[in-house]
């Protein structure tokens, strides 16, 4: 039996890198790679990777750094960064980013010379899907608008491609 619910949900999840979780950890360093990290990893569906904008791979924070006073940049500043790219997003198209379906989303993208001619290599070369295509493409239009940039450029495409890790 299939249910609908009608919701809008942000889906973030984190996992290991290998089934003991050390394999990116020097000093605890895993004695099974790389099957410890190829066996878990392969629990995953290549479709339900596919549907996720950005996978990063998060290095494990020593120690001795966790307890440093040094701060990042506060949550208050980032909230105003986000607020005001979601408004370039409702003034251009009525909704945000996330809710462009294709066909939209690749009319409204704006890759400049650069950034187009980088997208074409990707087509070409990577055995991306149209939905992993379209997923980058809404990454890095999203980047160009915390930038309040008109047009994406290369770097906004490479970063969307290096935040969706093909190694993962
Ligand atoms: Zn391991």
């Amino acid at each position: 039996m299939h249910v609908s619910y009608h919701a809008r949900f942000q889906l973030i999840a984190a996992m290991n890198p290998c089934r003991c979780g050390h394999a990116d950890d020097a000093s605890l360093a895993c004695h099974r790679l790389p099957l410890c990290r190829q066996e878990y990893l392969a629990k995953l569906s290549g479709p339900l990777l596919d549907r996720f904008d950005i996978r990063i791979n998060v290095p494990p924070v020593p120690l001795s750094q966790m307890i440093d006073d040094e701060k990042g940049e506060n949550s208050a500043a980032v909230a105003a960064r986000v607020e005001a790219a979601q408004a370039l997003q409702l003034a251009r198209q009525d909704c945000l980013n996330a809710r462009l379906d294709g066909e939209r989303l690749r009319k409204l993208a704006n890759p400049n010379k650069a950034a187009r001619k980088l997208l074409d290599a990707v087509i070409d070369e990577s055995g991306l899907t149209a939905r992993g295509f379209n997923r980058i493409l809404r990454v890095a239009r999203s980047l160009a608008d915390l930038a309040a940039r008109d047009a994406l450029s290369e770097a906004d495409i490479a970063t969307a491609l290096v935040w969706r890790d093909m190694s993962v």
